[in-house]
């Protein structure tokens, strides 16, 4: 596997930055996730657009124009051979010293991924997941905007450690108030009566491309989607419940914290929406 770093591609095991970078040392960078469908990049610009605002949120300033990091993306999956992946798009503050100020760094650094993506068991998507609520809150808005895709991840990692030490593979976030904000890596909808919910972006959750297609799809099949605050007890009455995000898709949710949700077995709706997302990801994107 070769990887983009810096204008040159290296060979995976020579694809190194510097100890010095204040994206190893602080987090301090931004990044994307991204999937390559039948040789086409889904919905590469909206990706892009994302990392331009998490860059411009944290006061990064991207030396590349839209058109050349688009270019290093499809030029990472040429390289590799792929015609499906999952690209993993890195943009660190640069080297600087071990002071935390930015102004030390003279130049970011981007690093392209191409690689074989590793999927969810197809029984989870047959089944229904199992997830739980963490205790570990969402971060506050005021303090690191949950908007904003940085490399510091941990507020999510802490979390899915808890699931995963559990025997959990995801688990629902709440905000500091006590709704809903989305899952670890994935954003969550139910459906009730006839309409979507999810929460909105006020209550702490990411602009998740996948959730922005979802509610594409919803328009296009006539269902309303409700973007407001959704308490824990909105997911466990619910009569369906699923995640999106590029990993997962849509993935449905049959048991939060060992209580049923709707049937117990995936939903009608969320079956339809996976269905739906699938087709679309099979006629559009940006060809390599
Ligand atoms: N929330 C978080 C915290 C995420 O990291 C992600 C991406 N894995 C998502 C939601 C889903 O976003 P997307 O659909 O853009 O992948």
């Amino acid at each position: 596997m070769k990887v983009y770093i810096d204008g040159q591609f290296l060979d995976s095991g020579d694809a190194k930055i510097s100890v010095f970078d204040h994206g190893l040392l602080y987090g301090d960078g931004v990044f994307e996730g991204i999937r390559l469908y039948q040789g086409c990049v889904f919905k590469l610009d909206e990706h892009l657009e994302r990392l331009e605002y998490s860059a411009k949120a944290i006061l990064l300033d991207l030396p590349w124009s839209r058109q050349e990091i688009s270019d290093i993306v499809c030029e990472s999956c040429r390289v590799n051979g792929l015609t499906v992946g999952y690209i993993r798009l890195v943009v660190t503050r640069g080297i600087g010293s071990l002071g935390l100020s930015p102004k030390s760094c003279s130049k970011p650094s981007i690093i392209c991924i191409a690689d074989h993506l590793s999927l969810y068991p197809a029984e989870y998507y047959e089944n229904g997941l199992k997830i739980i609520t963490s205790p570990i809150r969402r971060m506050n808005p005021a303090a690191l905007s949950p908007g904003i895709k940085s490399l510091n991840y941990l507020n999510n990692i802490l979390a899915k450690i808890e699931a995963d030490r559990l025997g959990y593979i995801e688990a629902l976030m709440l905000n500091d108030q006590g709704y809903v904000s989305e899952c670890t890596g994935d954003n969550v909808f139910i459906f009730q009566k006839g309409k979507l919910f999810t929460p909105a972006f006020y209550a702490g959750a990411l602009k998740g491309i996948t959730r922005g297609v979802v509610l594409d799809i919803a328009e296009e099949l006539g269902i309303p989607c409700i973007q407001e605050n959704l308490t824990r007890y909105d997911i466990l009455v619910a009569e369906e419940c699923f995640l999106t995000g590029t990993a997962a898709e849509v993935i449905p949710v049959v048991e939060v914290d060992g209580r049923t949700i709707g049937t117990g077995k995936p939903g009608e709706t969320t079956v339809k929406f996976l269905a739906e997302f699938r087709s679309k990801v099979a006629k559009e994107g940006t060809f390599l």
